[in-house]
């Protein structure tokens, strides 16, 4: 059984993490009842949360973390620098931590490793030291790169006069140019679009590494803990489709699926219009029907075993069915395998075609009920 170790509190990454919360917490509410609700201060908040939040999603995790698209100096330097207001480290340290975890999920050596239990996965692992820290022997990539390398190095700085001082000098100048109180206007952006929206913007990071690993289906795979929710989607701009992340990291999206709410596929998409990143990678259709098959087909083997399970009393017409539609769903399973195999190409409609009927075949799975003891 893991045990929490007190004995390595990382102190000024917990003080940092614990104060910021309390001044949001306690700060907040304090200065909304004293002044009310300013909307220049909420649509400052919205803008650093918006512009945080992406530059860790889009930037730090899609684009140097995994290397799903390459991009322009100006899209470098505007996530590099919000990126550092989350105050979640450098961008060469979140990647390193970030590709070990997709290394190793859920086992020792993933920074953030589920097993060790929500709190671990959330905070804990920040709170606490590992001793001995690792080496960041996997971002070469990264320390090529000039701006990356710059922002690693001063990074807290960053975070600090963007993050923090500029909102409240945003605030300052705001309000002394309407007439109104600038101490409060500073006060304000210093309050809400800095202290309240790191802390927001950093446990809507943190929930990727909790929550994703615990709430929503497994659509892809079940290898591993990652998991697909659209609640959990529109809480981290889109990296809620977690579990198809953990199958296909180097894939520009996470909401694979049209409908999928993944506002950092749409930005992507849209840079890449507006010529500012280009080689957006993507999984081919085929692949990723292959791997919803192939995990629909071990659930409908998984039920099968333990329908047999229950021994000989088992209904034996409840047997028959499962074994139908598993055996339909394999029979497809290996016809589309050497589809991709032999890289035949599938029209948009056959895919359509396939994925509908495994669909259908999954209904009727779920709802054959387990079989009743003779
Ligand atoms: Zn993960
Ligand atoms: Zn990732």
């Amino acid at each position: 059984m893991f045990r929490i170790p007190f004995d390595r509190v990382n102190w000024i990454t917990s003080s940092f993490l614990i104060g910021t919360a309390l001044i949001a917490i306690i700060g907040a509410p304090i200065y909304f009842f004293h002044y009310g609700i300013d909307w220049f201060q909420f649509g400052m908040f919205f803008f650093y949360l918006c512009a945080t939040m992406m530059s860790i999603t889009v930037g730090y995790h899609r684009l140097f973390s995994h290397l799903a698209f390459k991009a322009k100096t100006p899209v470098k330097f505007f996530t590099l620098i919000f990126g550092a207001c989350a105050f979640e480290n450098s961008c060469l340290n979140w990647s390193s931590d970030h590709r070990r975890h997709h290394k190793h999920v859920d086992h020792d050596e993933d920074p953030y490793d589920i097993s060790k239990g929500f709190f671990w996965a959330h905070i804990g692992w920040l709170l606490f030291k590992l001793d001995p820290e690792p080496p960041m022997d996997n971002v070469a990539d990264l320390r090529k790169d000039k701006l990356v390398m710059w922002q690693h190095k001063y990074t807290h700085w960053i975070g600090l006069f963007v993050g923090l001082i500029l909102p409240a000098a945003i605030g300052y100048g705001w309000n002394t140019m309407f007439g109104l109180d600038p101490v409060q206007g500073a006060l304000g952006g210093f309050l809400i679009a800095g202290v309240t929206r790191i802390v927001i913007a950093q446990h809507c990071t943190f929930f990727i590494n909790s929550l994703c690993h615990t709430v929503g289906s497994q659509p892809y795979s079940n290898k591993h803990s990652a998991r697909d929710s659209a609640v959990m989607a529109f809480l981290t701009f889109g990296e809620g489709y977690h579990n198809y992340h953990h199958e296909f990291q180097h894939d520009y999206r996470n909401g694979v699926k049209p409908w999928q709410w993944d506002p950092s596929k749409w930005t992507i998409w849209t840079l890449s219009k507006l010529g500012l990143v280009e080689g957006l990678r993507r999984v081919p259709d085929s692949k990723i029907l292959l791997a919803e098959m192939g995990e629909a087909r071990r659930r409908a083997e998984d039920r099968i075993h333990q329908i047999k399970s229950v021994g000989p009393g088992y209904c034996q017409r409840t047997a028959d069915l499962l074994s139908k539609v598993a055996e339909q769903l394999a029979a497809n399973y290996h016809e589309l395998e050497q589809a991709v195999t032999d890289r035949v190409q599938l029209s948009r409609e056959v895919l359509q075609d396939w994925q509908n009927e495994t669909r259908a075949l999954m209904r009727q799975l779920s709802r054959i009920t387990m079989p009743a003891m003779a």
